[in-house]
């Protein structure tokens, strides 16, 4: 996996999420290690999802 910003390498990190009226959880993202891009499942969810509303609208 490469970053998409700078192109570098990714590398596979677990976060620890923690929010206030919820427990903590973690989760797996990946963080580039030449700027420090950090990837996760939320942002890449959020992205798709825009993605798709973004060519709905479009077709
Ligand atoms: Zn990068």
């Amino acid at each position: 996996m490469n970053c998409r910003k700078c192109g570098g390498l990714m590398v596979a990190e677990k976060f620890l999420f923690t929010s206030i009226e919820s427990r903590p959880w973690d989760y797996f993202g990946a963080r580039c290690l030449c700027c420090g891009r950090i990837e996760d499942p939320v942002i890449l969810a959020h992205e798709m999802r825009a993605r798709f509303r973004h060519s709905k609208v479009k077709a």
